[in-house]
């Protein structure tokens, strides 16, 4: 695990559950059919786990999705994903053929309208892509250059120097605080290099100008309490499968459902244990691929 992963997500994990208990013994290697048949429901990552950059689909990501849905499973996308709609996501699923219907896609970023019923924004600067502008929309936030509060609201990572800048300027008032629609550190690529996305910029955003961050998404509870609200069966039968222990992992301990991580993708094989003892959280089980 990269240094600034480990203090970002540590810090998560210090702000969400601070009595959460540190993790004994190894998990155990599985193969995917062994939990399809133990699990009835399955809250399934996103990017890193069944497909990453430029429509890569991992091996058997839709074989394992049709697998589930023969097998009459509940299944839910849990993705911190900001930057796209779900109706876009549900697009891109479909064109990557990996058979979720739209109910069953819950994104971090549909999280902003109910963080907002809290909150109460009427406006704020907004940094990030234009298909994450619907998020806002939904939450009844208008995107301003001079919000009425010093708040910003971060869903992308392709971001213009010169917008950075500005939610600095922003961000340098007192009380000023940053809603980060995805807490995501790093995401790993097809060719296994990892890129520093949203929860990197926000971090940073705070270390220059010391304001507060929100976040909706993986590891915090919400996001876990809508999917499981949303299951029939009681939560002893779900599992999380996704490759960031930051975020799928430590959201699964958490909420107090059993999790797989998936190993090669956001976390080497080799590092595991140390990933595990650094965090102190851990999957219940390990999968090389479905
Ligand atoms: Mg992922």
């Amino acid at each position: 695990m990269l240094a600034p992963e480990s203090a970002i997500y540590k810090h998560y994990l210090e702000t969400a559950a601070p009595n959460l208990q540190k993790a004994k013994g190894d998990p155990y290697k599985v193969e995917f059919d062994v939990l399809l048949r133990h699990y009835g429901s399955f809250l399934l990552d996103g990017w890193g786990t069944l497909y990453s950059d430029n429509g890569f689909l991992y091996p058997k990501a839709q074989e394992s999705i049709a697998m589930l849905r023969n097998a009459n499973k509940n299944i839910r996308l849990i993705t911190n994903s900001a930057s796209r709609s779900v109706e876009q996501i549900h697009g891109d699923l479909q064109a990557l053929e990996l058979d979720f219907e739209k109910h069953e896609i819950i994104s971090s970023g549909s999280l902003l309208a109910v963080l907002n019923e809290s909150v109460g924004l009427k406006d704020a600067y907004y940094l990030g892509g234009p298909n994450g502008r619907q998020f806002l929309d939904e939450a009844k936030i208008e995107a301003v250059e001079n919000p009425s509060e010093p708040t910003v609201i971060l869903s992308g990572i392709h971001l213009a120097q010169a917008e950075i800048d500005r939610a600095i300027e922003i961000l340098s008032n007192k009380d000023s605080r940053v809603l980060v629609l995805n807490p995501d550190v790093y995401a790993p690529t097809p060719t296994g290099e990892k890129i520093p996305v949203t929860g990197y910029i926000a971090n940073m955003l705070k270390e220059k100008t010391g304001c507060q961050l929100l976040f909706c998404g993986k590891p915090f509870p919400l996001i876990f309490q809508i999917a499981l609200r949303s299951l029939i069966p009681s939560k002893e039968s779900v599992i999380m499968i996704g490759d960031t222990l930051g975020t799928d992992v430590a959201g699964a301990c958490i909420a107090g459902i059993d999790s797989a991580l998936m190993l090669g993708r956001n976390v080497k094989e080799s590092e595991l244990r140390d990933d595990i003892y650094e965090l102190g959280v851990s999957p219940n089980y390990v999968l090389n691929g479905f």
